[in-house]
């Protein structure tokens, strides 16, 4: 399970020094359609030497596809084809690393991540990884990561998650889901090619759109707000809005999706999600729901917390015509539900953001059982 506990709290210290958050940004991104041609320029003052290649780690929609024809491998440079089928797992990591390790002498250059949220979490982990002895199952929480990462590039076709540019790689390990989040997990660099988003499926591209916009309406509601995140959450709801709502071109409507994730993503930097990513933690918890698609399944039903919100949310998913699937608590049993109610429950930061200290007084578990048998 995912508990973000660095949150935008002002903690007073012993000498009374406000314990602001001191988090990293991605240092170096470049925008724009066709900017993915730029890699072989961006990566070649990176490349080590002749021995130490790049591991392009990529997302298998595109295997055969003209994408690929554009990654520029030379010398021993490596690309792997990984499915984003499901989440990405510490042991994918683990297998992954021990590949890259016996495949080579010495350490890549860097690590090339090209996909969505899952390609992106993955490629974050391998290059913590290649520097960090043990399994990344030892890495996931907060801070537990020491030697930096390699290198690492973060190039995404698929807008929505903030993974871009967030310090966290939400993984599935052997007792929990949670992040290995660390000031070294967050990419070296990131190219933001719009036009590589062009061959999404539209219900995929609903789902992944609508984390980011359920990001920016529980950043924006909640309690932990700042001016800092209000100012990225503010933009990356006006760009959803506009994307979701509006009329654009197909050009301009991924050019304004990828950068509302990313705004997205800089705004919970700094505060924190709420009430849907809870829930939804429990559903992907219990039923393997994914993230996207889980958000949206609770998030119907948060009129209570979020009434503009969700108001919002069904004004687009009718303007796109999206039917989300029903009766997925249908059959579940009394033990189920307290599962993912525990899950849910257990996720303190998001409902402190949510509601505030007092939480506990608005939110029982008959309140979240009574949420999940809608769904
Ligand atoms: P994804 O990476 O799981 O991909 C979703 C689907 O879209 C896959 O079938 C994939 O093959 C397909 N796809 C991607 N790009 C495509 C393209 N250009 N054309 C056609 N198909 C394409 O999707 P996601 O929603 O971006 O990522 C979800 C993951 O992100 C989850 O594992 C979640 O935990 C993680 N996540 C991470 C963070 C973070 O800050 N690290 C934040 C939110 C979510
Ligand atoms: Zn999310």
């Amino acid at each position: 399970m995912e508990i973000r506990k660095d949150t935008a709290i002002k903690k007073k210290s012993i000498n009374q020094v406000p314990g602001y958050r001191n988090f990293p940004m991605v240092p170096r991104v470049v925008f724009g359609r066709g900017s993915f041609d730029q890699l072989s320029e961006i990566l070649m003052p990176n490349r080590k030497h002749s021995d130490a290649p790049f591991i392009f780690l990529v997302d298998d929609v595109f295997e055969g596809t003209a994408l690929i024809k554009r990654i520029p491998l030379i010398f021993n440079d490596q690309l792997i084809f990984i499915s984003a089928d499901e989440e990405p797992k510490t042991e994918q990591v683990d297998y992954l690393v021990k590949r890259i390790r016996t495949d080579f002498n010495e350490l890549p250059s860097g690590i090339v991540g090209i996909g969505g949220g899952t390609l992106l979490d993955l490629s974050k982990a391998v290059s913590i990884m290649l520097t960090n002895r043990g399994s990344a199952a030892d890495y996931q929480g907060w801070d537990l990561v020491h030697k930096k990462s390699i290198y690492h590039v973060g190039i995404p076709t698929i807008s929505g998650t903030g993974a871009e540019v967030s310090r966290t790689t939400v993984l599935l390990g052997p007792k929990m889901k949670l992040g290995i989040n660390s000031d070294h997990t967050t990419f070296s660099q990131v190219v933001l090619d719009p036009d590589l988003t062009k061959g999404v499926e539209k219900t995929q591209w609903f789902y992944t759109g609508m984390d980011c916009f359920i990001h920016c309406i529980e950043s924006l509601s909640g309690t932990y707000l700042n001016a800092f995140s209000e100012s990225y959450g503010e933009k990356a709801l006006d760009l959803c809005k506009e994307v979701y709502l509006g009329e654009l071109s197909p050009e301009a409507s991924r050019a304004k999706l990828m950068m509302a994730s990313w705004h997205g993503g800089m705004s919970i930097a700094y505060s924190q999600v709420g009430v849907a990513h809870a829930l939804s933690y429990g559903l992907s918890y219990l039923l393997g729901v994914k993230h996207g698609i889980g958000n949206c399944l609770v998030f119907q039903h948060l009129e209570e917390f979020y009434p503009e919100g969700v108001a919002l949310f069904k004004l687009m998913k009718d303007k796109h015509q999206i039917q989300l699937p029903t009766n997925i608590c249908a059959n579940l049993n009394d033990s189920d539900f307290d599962t993912m109610i525990n899950v849910a429950m257990g996720m303190e930061p998001l409902w402190e953001n949510a509601l505030g200290l007092n939480w506990k007084k608005v939110i029982t578990p008959e309140k979240l059982k009574s949420i999940y048998k809608k769904i």
